[in-house]
């Protein structure tokens, strides 16, 4: 069986493309930054180099020759993989889990085939003959999640195909007078809004991994954009979809609202692959807006810019996006700034900023760093940033321009590839996220670092942990906790489950969700009935059950 190479997959060790790596020379303050955060010498550590793929242990698939050719007869021979490489590429995802894993070659169970449909047809017919085979189907996007949600099970004894839906990438069409954009399932991020943008519109959903991850994938996992207060998660954004189930396709037409519940698409929206194959998303776009500005504040203290940001939440103002760092991540950004000045904010600082604050009362070590996005007519712009500056002045916060802001847009989506760096010099880095109401998110957020220390002493290394504030709502919104440690080398996951258990019943403990955007995958699955309770976690059930009896679609993912 051949193969085609058509389809953008990121390196099967880590995030993102070949020859793209985190570098800090031209960042000074990075590697003192390391040092302190998480003892790590970055002038002395030996980068590990990921094995060669030809050592890791993939076994013969397990196909019959019976099955194998009529799913050739499906999808033409050049659509059926079953070579390395597009083996363990959706193997798994991008998690800290996964890229560990698979650098020390744990590989317990591994798709036997890769198909690439062209169509829905073809979907359709690889889920009817799958299922009559009693074989498991694995919807793959662009292989981005983190909450293991694509592994097939370990002791998976059928067949196992892994469906990707990369050749399905086009913009079918635009209903212009609705706004209504239906997007192919496996069109990625920067396929769709340029297909999009040739025609005048966007989407404006945004993930930080937006450059790999698809359309099908965002709505499988309820993921949320850095625009998101304007534009919505995608939950908001998808007006109707397409749903292939054995037999059958689930057609949810595109409606503005409605009153037929419980509801379906809400059902759709989060099932991980579990309830069939999604081939058609319809969405809701929006003209390309005339000025699109990023500008960056600095608050004396992170209980300031919150209050800053639930006020503006509460405002006239509709910021696209709104954002606060605490001190810790404050500092983090600062270490990333290049030596050159001009755009970064280190080089004004340098040239006396923190000097002034100080000289106002400021206590440099608490200062946090926001950025405010704005979007719109000119005069609408103009008029948020008013107001917006306004309510930061309450709160003892400053306005520090354009400068940082665009170097923030530029660098969004760079910032992945950290992670892989500092997995090569011994250090597991992570993230966790959550929502929480208004009223209790400084309980999360203090509980939450309390309890990463705690487990930091438990596994005896200094570790890091940094927050954001991200996706504000009416009633509450998202804390984005990224942390970090230097393992051993004994029992890395060991240690990252002590780490990143702590956190995550810290959220359920204290009043936030297991994921904001992340979904539950298996990672999280343990925290579910803590999150929506015993009788939550039978209706899923329930759904899961009727519809997928023989647990064909992506088992043991959400419950
Ligand atoms: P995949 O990883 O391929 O699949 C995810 C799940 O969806 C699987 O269960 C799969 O079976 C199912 N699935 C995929 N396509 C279909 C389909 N067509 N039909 C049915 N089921 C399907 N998420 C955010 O929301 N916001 C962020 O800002 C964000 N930043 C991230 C940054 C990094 C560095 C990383 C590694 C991840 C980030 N994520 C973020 C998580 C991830 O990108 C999202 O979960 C994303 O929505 C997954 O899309 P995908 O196309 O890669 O799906």
């Amino acid at each position: 069986m051949t193969g085609d190479r058509d389809i953008k997959h990121m390196k099967w060790w880590g995030w993102g493309v070949d020859g793209v790596a985190f570098h800090h020379h031209d960042k000074p303050a990075f590697a003192p930054f390391v040092k302190e955060a998480v003892h790590l010498d970055l002038s002395t550590a030996q980068a590990v180099v990921p094995p060669e793929l030809e050592s890791l242990p993939v076994p013969v698939p397990k196909l019959t020759d019976a099955f194998a050719a009529q799913l050739v007869e499906v999808v033409g021979a050049d659509h059926v993989h079953t070579d390395t490489l597009d083996r363990i590429v959706h193997t798994y995802g991008k998690s800290l889990r996964d890229l560990v894993r698979l650098r020390r070659a744990v590989i317990p169970r591994i798709p036997d085939v890769v198909l690439y449909p062209a169509d829905e047809e073809q979907v359709r017919a690889i889920v009817d003959l799958a299922v009559a085979e009693d074989a498991v189907i694995i919807p793959f996007g662009g292989g981005t999640n983190i909450s293991g949600s694509l592994e097939p099970p370990a002791d998976e004894t059928r067949p196992v195909l892994s469906v990707d839906l990369g050749r399905m990438n086009k913009v079918l069409d635009i209903d212009a007078e609705s706004g209504l954009a239906r997007i192919q399932a496996g069109t990625l991020g920067p396929d769709l809004e340029e297909q999009l943008g040739a025609r005048g519109w966007t989407m404006g959903h945004f993930p930080d991994s937006f450059t790999h991850s698809t359309v099908g994938g965002w709505v499988a996992t309820r993921s949320s954009g850095m625009q998101s207060d304007k534009y919505g998660d995608i939950a908001d954004i998808t007006r109707g979809l397409r749903l292939v189930v054995p037999g059958d396709v689930c057609v949810l037409r595109p409606l503005p609202s409605t009153a037929t519940g419980p509801s379906v698409r809400e059902m759709v929206l989060g099932s991980e692959g579990r309830l069939g194959i999604i081939t058609e998303v319809t969405v809701q776009v929006h003209r390309l807006p005339e000025q699109r500005v990023i500008i960056g504040y600095l608050f004396p203290s992170w209980e300031a810019g919150l209050a800053a940001m639930q006020e503006i939440a509460a405002s006239d103002a509709a910021p696209i996006v709104t954002r606060v760092s605490d001190a810790n991540e404050t500092k983090f950004s600062f270490s990333t700034s290049k030596a050159k000045p001009g755009l970064n904010l280190s080089g004004k600082i340098q040239k006396g900023l923190f000097t002034v604050l100080e000289k106002r009362g400021w206590d440099m070590s608490k200062v946090c760093l926001s950025f405010i996005g704005y979007e719109g007519a000119k005069s609408h712009v103009a008029y948020e940033k008013k107001l917006v500056k306004a309510i930061v002045g309450r709160h003892g916060g400053i306005v520090v321009g354009t400068g940082p802001g665009r170097l923030y847009d530029q660098k969004k989506f760079d910032t992945p590839y950290l992670r892989d760096f500092l997995l090569d010099r011994g250090a597991a880095g992570d993230v966790s996220e959550t929502a929480a109401p208004w009223s209790r998110l400084m309980e999360v957020y203090d509980n939450t670092v309390a309890a990463a220390q705690r487990a930091y002493e438990e596994i005896g290394h200094p570790g890091w942990i940094m927050c954001h504030l991200s996706h504000s709502y009416h009633s509450g919104a998202c804390l984005y906790f990224t942390f970090a440690f230097v393992h051993g080398e004994e029992d890395p996951l060991g240690e990252y489950d002590v780490v990143k258990s702590a956190i995550q019943q810290s959220f359920v403990d204290h009043g936030g969700t297991l994921s904001h955007h992340h979904a539950v995958g298996t990672e999280h699955s343990r925290w579910l009935e803590q999150d929506i309770s015993a009788p939550g976690v039978a209706m899923i059930n329930g759904v899961l059950g009727t519809i997928d009896p023989g647990r064909n679609f992506n088992p043991e993912k959400i419950t």
